[in-house]
């Protein structure tokens, strides 16, 4: 007999035994991940939807010798529907987001993450309470994973009359953290998160009852995005397989048609000369070689229309410097919001932004501020493309003297970020998004050149005549 055992783990089971590499790797660390997973959630619950976010969170002591904490983050989202409840935050890779769109959240793992978390350190299930909008009720469910099966178990449910109309999810878990370690990257969390929702109000309170508090200065939102179809150039033989196994048998020039963004008549027949397979042969009689070949053609095909950038939410040039100058003080800052681009079939838009003097503190290299689709990037900052961007410019060209007081933002959003790893904390080297990024700098650095030389020239004119 062989001595060598096989067995299969369930995504719960294999992610319970490989936190780390969901951000989960040691208390301070998923503690500021489980803020982060719960946050990212609240906003993509609020302002995706239209709904100006008020978010408010609270990190407590539980027991103080055992390192136990509570960590409690309530919005006033859309809210989750009550029968999903136990899925959303019990089975991995269970998500709504799932979809051709920008969203903070992508894996369908956070919320799941955090559960699993707290159930190993302290042995205590989520506490979701939720509302939708119009609901009659408002839910409550205590919820744990059973890792071996992938399933939620409910330990309790209730439900009480909504009297007064709330609508949002609040949910509460309790874990081992290391506040010490944690705190100053949370409060970063936080302010990051602040400079780019000035739309928001967002409230921690922190385990020694201090308050970080962020108010709402503008109701002007960023437009929520709209979900789209996938663009043909970013589809492989599985996906295509599977859309057509989705889709009844018609013609492929009408299949594609109605599965792919961007694809008109004339497009379509330009098309299907590059390929060599009848347009009314119907879909579901292709062979195994036509559709490896019609897959092969739609990634290499030239003529297609850029992806459309509908599906988009960028910050915008005027929430973006409102934020800034809110949060950073600076004395001037510059924007821009470049026109959206692609890479393999992805839309994606790069913003950028510099801040300038005002309380910003002389710094011998630019503090850099990264964002991937609303969300603060904290960590890996080193293998990140942004970064290798802002490493290469010569600042000396824009009329920067370091030490300066300089901070340069740059915002990614994309349907689809190319995060460096799981704990989405770095944006890949992608050759189009870095060009993008290139170019948003420049065109922000040159701004600053145009204040900077006109300063210079006010304060000659100024010591001229003083004298
Ligand atoms: P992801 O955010 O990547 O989809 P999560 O595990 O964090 O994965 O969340 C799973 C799903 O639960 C989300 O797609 C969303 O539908 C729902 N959800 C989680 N938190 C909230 C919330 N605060 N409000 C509304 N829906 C939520
Ligand atoms: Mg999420």
């Amino acid at each position: 007999m062989s001595d060598v055992a096989f067995e299969s783990l369930t995504p719960a089971e294999w992610f319970r035994r490989n936190k780390e590499i969901a951000g989960f790797s040691s208390p301070s660390r998923a503690m500021y991940q489980t803020v982060r997973e719960l946050i990212e959630n609240a906003l993509d619950a609020t302002e995706n939807h239209g709904i100006l976010p008020s978010i408010k969170a609270s990190i407590r002591y539980v027991d103080k010798d055992k390192d136990l904490y509570s960590i409690y983050v309530e919005d006033n989202g859309i809210g989750i529907p009550e029968e999903e409840i136990p899925n959303v935050f019990g089975q991995i890779f269970y998500s709504s987001k799932y979809k051709i769109k920008q969203h903070r959240g992508i894996f369908g793992l956070g919320a799941k993450m955090v559960v699993l978390y707290a159930q190993s350190t302290s042995g205590m299930p989520v506490r979701v309470t939720s509302s939708m909008k119009g609901s009659q009720y408002i839910y409550t469910y205590e919820i744990s994973i059973d890792t071996v099966k992938n399933k939620p178990v409910i330990h309790s449910h209730v439900r009480v009359e909504n009297k007064y109309g709330w609508h949002g999810t609040a949910v509460k878990v309790v874990l081992e953290g290391n506040w010490q370690y944690a705190k100053s990257r949370i409060e970063e969390y936080f302010t990051r998160t602040a400079m780019i929702t000035p739309y928001a109000e967002i409230i921690l309170i922190e385990p020694n009852n201090e308050v970080l508090r962020f108010n709402r200065i503008t109701t002007i939102m960023p437009k929520p995005p709209v979900e789209g179809l996938p663009h043909p150039s970013s589809i492989d033989l599985e996906s295509l397989k599977q859309l057509i196994s989705r889709n009844s048998d018609i013609p492929l020039i009408d299949f594609l048609k109605e599965n792919f963004d961007g694809i008109g008549d004339e497009t379509v027949r330009e098309f299907m000369k590059t390929v060599g397979i009848r347009a009314s042969k119907h879909v579901k009689r292709l062979s195994e070689s036509e559709l490896r070949l019609l897959a092969e053609k739609m990634r290499q095909f030239n003529g297609w229309r850029r992806p459309r950038a509908d599906w988009l939410s960028p910050i915008g040039e005027k929430i973006l410097a409102n934020g800034i100058l809110h949060v950073l003080k600076p004395e001037a800052v510059f924007v821009t919001t470049r026109k959206p681009s692609s890479y393999s079939g992805h839309p994606f838009i790069v913003e950028a932004a510099i801040a300038w003097g005002g309380s910003i503190m002389p710094v011998d290299k630019p503090i850099l501020y990264r964002y991937a689709n609303k969300v603060p990037l904290l960590q890996d900052e080193g293998s990140d493309v942004i970064r290798h961007v802002i490493d290469e410019v010569d600042w000396s060209q824009y009329k920067v003297k370091f030490p300066a007081p300089l901070a340069v933002v740059v915002h990614v959003c994309s349907t689809k970020i190319p995060y460096a790893s799981a704990g989405k904390e770095a944006i890949a080297d992608v050759p189009e998004i870095e060009k993008e990024v290139r170019l948003a700098v420049r065109e922000v650095a040159r701004k600053l050149k145009v204040y900077l030389a006109r300063k210079e020239k006010e304060q000659e004119l100024l010591t001229k005549y003083a004298i």
